[in-house]
């Protein structure tokens, strides 16, 4: 190196050094500028006078930095935004958790509504877009769950009209039926009195006949005398015969006309059975997966450890969650989401015994409980289960999702409440989750 060169070389760096550091400013600046801009507008609407200092920060920093009205700027603004520290404080403080709070219900009232068939697909919807940070988006999938409650309860109100009228068709044919017996023991009594008279008249003519017969010593009087009753109890007789002939035509038509009500009112007996059972099958039947839902799982677990009481016979319930849902959901859109929860759920139940349950607990949590295990077979069908999931290559738009799954274990223990049972599975769900996903664990 020259002599020259050697003097010179800090000098050269020196300037290097603040040519880089007057370009990281200058960026730094930039960013500065961009990040105060996006604050204002996002401030901007709170006040008119803040409205104000914020229009003026906007164009200020539009233009470049000058420290003196900067500093104007920046005293404006505060006394801005401590005239707005009043006023509010005048109002209730504006909780920092409200959008949490609001996620949550709105969460709850969500679930809800998942569970009812035809709310499900909307309410699952409206779930997934939870997540999102925007106040615009929450206010949005308020709206959206109002509207869709009030459509369930229109639903409700028309099931329930429809109920209420087949109810008072029901108390109409069985008042017609009750109308029909009580005129049929009248009848009948009726029946029985004539039935009676005509017993008497014939007697009475019997009577007077036997009577003439012995007393009779003229036998033309007599045949006369015979011949006249014998003709009083023909004439009886072919009257009674009229007078049953017609009782037992209206008997007839009466009969027939009670069978067909009798048959309608089985036939809508039948109907309404079917949309009993029907409804009844919807309302433990998950939307979306078609397996059961949380409403069939409270039914069976409380009903299986009642049985548990009696026999002791070993049972398991597992807990089973799918891994990293959410990021399936937001890389494959909620649709692809939903894809893996059928599939999973179909997949799943089609595996297991008639005697066993597998439901959608809810979001994309299921239960199984297996009846006639212990946790060593639980934990065995459910690792076999789980890695039959891992393989099973699920597809969405031609593009592979990787789908895993984590379980929780545990066995039925003498005193268990659905509560304590489902915890202790949720415990080893966690600690499945927390050794790295993709496996079961048995809460001991
Ligand atoms: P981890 O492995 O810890 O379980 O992570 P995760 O992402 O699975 O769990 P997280 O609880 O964070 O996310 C669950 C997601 O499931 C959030 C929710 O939007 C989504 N979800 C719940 N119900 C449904 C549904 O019916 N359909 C779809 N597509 N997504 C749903
Ligand atoms: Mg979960
Ligand atoms: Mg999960």
């Amino acid at each position: 190196m020259e002599q020259a060169d050697r003097w010179q070389q800090p000098y050269r760096e020196a300037v290097e050094e603040l040519d880089r550091r007057e370009r990281q400013w200058r960026l730094t600046d930039e960013l500065l500028r961009r990040i105060a801009g996006r604050l204002c507008i996002a401030a901007r609407g709170l006040d008119a006078g803040l409205d104000g200092s914020l229009n003026e920060v906007i164009s200020t920093l539009r233009r470049p930095a000058e420290a003196e009205p900067l500093e104007a700027l920046l005293s404006g603004l505060t006394q801005s935004v401590a005239a707005l520290d009043r006023d509010t404080a005048l109002v209730a403080p504006p909780a920092a958790n409200d959008g949490l709070r609001l996620r949550q219900s709105l969460k709850r009232i969500l679930e809800h509504l998942a569970e009812l068939p035809d709310a499900q697909p909307r309410a699952a919807a409206l779930s997934g877009r939870l997540d999102a940070e925007s106040a615009d988006v929450l206010a949005e999938i308020a709206v959206g769950t109002a509207d869709l409650a009030q459509a369930q309860i229109a639903t409700l109100q028309r099931a329930r009209q429809e109920a209420d009228r087949l109810l008072l068709q029901f108390s109409e044919r069985l008042e017609d039926i009750a109308r029909h017996l009580r005129n049929e023991s009248e009848e009948h009594s009726n029946a029985q009195i004539e039935q009676r008279a005509f017993g008497q008249q014939l007697l009475g003519h019997t009577q007077a006949l036997v009577d003439q017969t012995r007393s009779a010593s003229d036998l033309g009087q007599l045949q006369e005398q015979v011949y006249r009753h014998l003709t009083a109890i023909d004439q009886r007789v072919r009257e009674h015969r009229s007078r049953e002939e017609t009782r037992a035509v209206a008997y007839k038509e009466r009969t027939e006309a009670l069978y067909e009500r009798i048959e309608s009112l089985e036939n809508q007996t039948r109907s309404l059975t079917r949309s009993v059972n029907k409804l009844e099958r919807q309302a433990s039947t998950d939307g979306l997966t078609r397996v059961p839902n949380r409403a069939a799982y409270d039914k069976r677990i409380a009903a299986e450890l009642q049985q548990y009481k009696r026999d002791q016979r070993p049972r398991c319930i597992a807990a089973i969650d799918i891994d990293h849902f959410k990021t399936i959901n937001d890389r494959y859109g909620h649709q692809a989401g939903d894809k893996v929860l059928q599939m999973l759920a179909q997949h799943w139940s089609r595996r297991l015994r008639d005697c066993d349950f597998f439901g959608r607990y809810g979001g994309e949590e299921f239960v199984m409980l297996l009846d006639n295990s212990n946790e060593q077979q639980a934990l065995l069908l459910a690792n076999k289960l789980r890695q039959s999931v891992e393989k099973l290559g699920f597809h969405f738009r031609q593009q592979p999702v990787s789908v895993t799954i984590s379980c929780g274990i545990t066995g039925f223990r003498e005193g268990d409440t659905p509560q304590a049972l489902f915890e202790r599975a949720d415990r080893a769900l966690y600690e499945a989750k927390r050794n790295g996903r993709n496996r079961c664990c048995v809460e001991v």
